[in-house]
């Protein structure tokens, strides 16, 4: 007998499993909230790893698509001073393919394929079923039930709470992201400091990062310790508050850097929320997690490679794997848990050191990570 899948959220981690599931010739309803694949700006750009958003890659038979869509060259990265003088200005080979950028566009249109995604479906709650299964509830009041749910829907996930009563709480560290179009010609001397990579500049408990998607967009993140509700002028309805709130936070260093925040066109802010290192929950039949529902974590090039292996690995685990695919599942979650503690050890101790009171840690932590 088919068991009946669901999968609420159709990011990485949702697509992943729902494209490895079908490649099997397993039938599966994607569940997303958002009326329209294009109905929201899809964020910045993404590194996929090797043995992680690659590998889950390669379990939906797209690697070499893949290939031919990212940007190993964007792996470069560059560190200055606040003053401008350049501290790291590291490189990738040619042949260096370890963790090339793609834009979030290009890799969920990729996952998406031919599959069949049920858009604007808002999932209000998942509520486990006394037997097997799982019935989902919408915002239109509507249910349905299924063997299996696959909460897939990010940092405020509406299915986490079937599983578990934690929530994410604020890391003190706030991100607020602004846009450069069509660098090249419009701002050449910003694309050359950029560079085909990234750029980071390093200062007390506050950073700025720019880093080059593809077309000539750039994505700059002002990273800042404060107090969730001391944020001054971050009223998002007012980017000229928000721009000369950020430059007098960033007021001393060089010139060209702080071209960046001058010329950006819309600001978004981003405090980061995460779950606790170690979040576990006691199973549940017929309901799981997957990425950043599981285990939301600051965002330094993990979160997005661990969704979309857990829901490749979920996926292929279930369609090659026993009868019951809760003894999958139950299976499924230790392996993510001890994985993703890991890495949110990783990630937590990171964001620490990058947005830091001594700038040189972050210097030592890229030394770390990226030696020579
Ligand atoms: C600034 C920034 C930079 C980052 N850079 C990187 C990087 O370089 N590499 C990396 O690996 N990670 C990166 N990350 C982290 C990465 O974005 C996330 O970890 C990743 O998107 C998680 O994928 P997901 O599929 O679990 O959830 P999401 O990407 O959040 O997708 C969840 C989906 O569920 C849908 N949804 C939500 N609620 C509902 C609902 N109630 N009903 C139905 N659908 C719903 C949403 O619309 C969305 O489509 C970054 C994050 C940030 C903020």
């Amino acid at each position: 007998m088919r068991h009946r899948i669901a999968v609420i959220g159709g990011g990485p981690g949702g697509l992943a499993f729902a494209r490895v599931l079908h490649r099997h010739g397993h039938p599966v309803t994607v569940l997303e909230r958002d009326p329209a694949p294009d109905a929201r700006p899809p964020g910045g750009t993404l590194d996929l790893h090797e043995g992680l958003g690659q590998l889950a890659l390669d379990k939906a038979g797209l690697l070499t698509e893949f290939r031919a869509l990212s940007r190993p060259e964007g792996q470069a990265m560059r560190i200055l001073d606040t003053d401008g003088t350049v501290l790291r200005d590291w490189r990738p080979r040619p042949d260096d393919r370890a963790h090339p950028e793609i834009d979030r566009r290009q890799l969920r249109d990729l996952l998406l394929g031919s599959l069949d995604v049920r858009w604007g479906q808002a999932v209000t709650q998942v509520v486990p079923g006394t037997g097997d299964g799982a019935r989902v509830h919408f915002a239109d009041g509507r249910q349905e039930t299924f063997d299996l749910v696959i909460g897939a829907d990010g940092a405020r996930s509406r299915v986490r709470p079937a599983v578990s009563p934690v929530t994410p709480h604020y890391t003190g560290v706030t991100f607020v992201e602004t846009s450069l179009d069509d660098v090249d010609t419009r701002h050449p001397g910003l694309a050359r400091l950029i560079g085909a990579g990234s750029l980071a500049v390093y200062g007390v408990n506050r950073a700025l990062v720019a880093q080059r998607n593809s077309g000539g967009h750039v994505k700059v993140y002002a990273q800042f310790r404060a107090p969730l509700d001391r944020h001054p002028h971050l009223d998002p309805t007012d980017a000229e508050a928000v721009r000369s709130g950020l430059l007098a936070m960033f007021d001393g260093w060089a010139g060209p850097v702080l071209e960046l925040l001058r010329h950006g066109t819309a600001f978004v802010h981003r405090p980061l929320y995460v779950l606790p290192v170690s979040h576990t929950w006691r199973h549940v039949r017929g309901v799981t997690l997957i990425g950043d529902a599981a285990h939301l974590m600051p965002p330094l090039g993990a979160g997005a490679n661990l969704a979309m292996l857990e829901g490749a690995e979920l996926a292929e685990s279930i369609a090659t794997g026993s009868a019951d695919p809760d003894t999958t599942v139950r299976a499924f979650e230790e392996r993510m848990w001890a994985r993703a503690g890991r890495w949110a050890q990783m990630t937590t101790a990171g964001l620490e050191r990058l947005v830091s009171p001594d700038p040189a840690e972050a210097l030592a932590l890229f030394d770390q990570v990226q030696p020579s």
